[in-house]
């Protein structure tokens, strides 16, 4: 079966105390992680917490929660982690490969909440303990893809799915026959900029694409949901995960983030799944499952809600949609090209380096050069998909400079 449904289908050991390691705790997602594991501190121990460079976050959360290891990412913050931690018990560790030695810290759960594909080699060493990984770290599932799940196969690990979208699917799919799925649809809000025409989009700052309406967010996912590349990640995420067809996924504007996904049967039912839009939810299912743990949540109210509407997303306005459906239609390392291009564009926009509609237009124009020169092709080991994500960054960062 293609996805890793069946790995997630595994039966959960559901020990009393559940060890616990977030990668990128100082993150959105991260401190969202922390926060439910702190208002249930009986059936959590935190083994280790991870950031790149804000040391000193790090080591408040580290001493907060009594984690046996915190690990920066840049190893100029070491000096700073290590006084900030000198008598607290907590281990401090530094560089790549301390992020990687933080990841294999024996633990029963392990948050993958890193921004960008710099977080897949710390990934894959969580996913090598073969327990579970809540997976908030799309970026890595959608560079590495095959490799990742093949991966999570050989290892038995279980991949819990922690995007928002992903979550409501794995929920909806729950017991139901794979074969019986006729259409699986991740909802998007549209970002801020959904009403926006052609010539404003121009004009907007990253001040304004990292306000999202609905969601609260770290700052490349912001961006990546106000040009809807987040929503074409997230459909490769969802080939990756669950065991569906390309053609089988789409995508409904839905800017009241209630409804998450929906899942058509072949008899006609379809199951959707629908919450506030906070990541607490998702987060908690994937720490508990099978179970469920309490989340302090706003309960929805769907009277309070009004109305839910629905509108086909615009691919003019939005080209990134289009851009990540054909990666995945390409298939090999088309998507690792179309992330990392997208990683490079996104930075570039944040510092002002680059207009926001030039983000979707270098992507493409990086896509094309690297079919032109064979760098979308087969991929195999990690090692393959690491060589790609370097040389599609230092392309994008050549072609970068015809946009600017
Ligand atoms: P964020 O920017 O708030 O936090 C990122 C974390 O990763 C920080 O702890 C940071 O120190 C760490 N980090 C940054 N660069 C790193 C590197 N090179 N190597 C290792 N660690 C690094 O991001 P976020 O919004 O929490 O998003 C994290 C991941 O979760 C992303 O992949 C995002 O797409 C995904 N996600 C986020 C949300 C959300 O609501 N924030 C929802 C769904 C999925
Ligand atoms: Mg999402």
């Amino acid at each position: 079966m293609k996805g890793s449904l069946a790995a997630v289908r595994q039966a959960w050991r559901n020990p009393a105390v559940l060890r616990v390691s977030v990668l990128g705790a100082t993150g959105s997602i991260g401190r969202n992680a922390l926060d439910l594991v702190a208002r249930t501190p009986e059936a959590f121990e935190v083994v280790a917490l991870t950031a790149q460079n804000n040391a000193e976050e790090l080591a408040r959360l580290a001493v907060a929660h009594r984690a046996r290891v915190a690990a920066i990412g840049d190893a100029a913050c070491y000096g700073t982690l290590k006084a900030a931690l000198a008598g607290s018990g907590v281990k401090a560790i530094a560089s790549p490969e301390g992020l990687l030695a933080a990841a294999s810290e024996p633990a029963d759960c392990v948050v993958a909440a890193m921004v960008g594909a710099a977080g897949l080699a710390p990934t894959l060493a969580a996913v090598r303990q073969g327990r579970r990984v809540a997976l908030a770290n799309k970026e890595c599932l959608v560079s590495a893809g095959e490799v990742f799940i093949g991966e999570v196969n050989r290892a038995g690990a279980e991949l819990v799915p922690v995007d928002s979208e992903h979550s409501a699917v794995f929920q909806a799919i729950g017991g139901n026959d794979p074969e019986c799925i006729e259409q699986v649809t991740l909802t998007a809000s549209g970002g801020p900029f959904r009403a926006l025409g052609e010539a404003e989009l121009a004009r907007v700052t990253p001040e304004a694409a990292v306000r999202h309406p609905t969601w609260s967010m770290g700052r490349k996912i912001s961006v990546d949901s106000a040009t809807l590349m987040n929503k074409g990640l997230e459909l490769i995420e969802a080939y990756h995960l669950f065991p569906v067809e390309a053609r089988q996924l789409a995508v409904l504007v839905h800017p009241q983030s209630i409804v998450h996904c929906l899942v058509a049967f072949r008899d006609g039912s379809v199951i959707a799944q629908l919450a506030n839009p906070d990541m607490r939810t998702p987060i908690a299912l994937a720490l508990a499952w099978p179970s469920r743990m309490a989340a302090p949540t706003e309960r929805l109210d769907l009277l309070k809600v009004g109305s839910l509407t629905f509108e086909p997303p615009d691919e003019t306005r939005f080209p990134a949609l289009r851009l990540a459906r054909e990666a995945l239609d390409a298939g090999g390392s088309a998507p690792a090209v179309l992330n990392a291009a997208n990683e490079v564009a996104v930075e570039a926009f944040l510092e002002r380096r680059l207009g926001f509609l030039d983000i979707a237009r270098s992507v493409e124009a990086c896509l094309d050069r690297a079919r032109a020169t064979g760098l979308v092709r087969p991929m195999t080991t990690v090692e393959e998909v690491l060589e790609v994500d370097r040389e599609a960054r230092v392309l994008a960062r050549t072609r970068l400079s015809a946009y600017v």
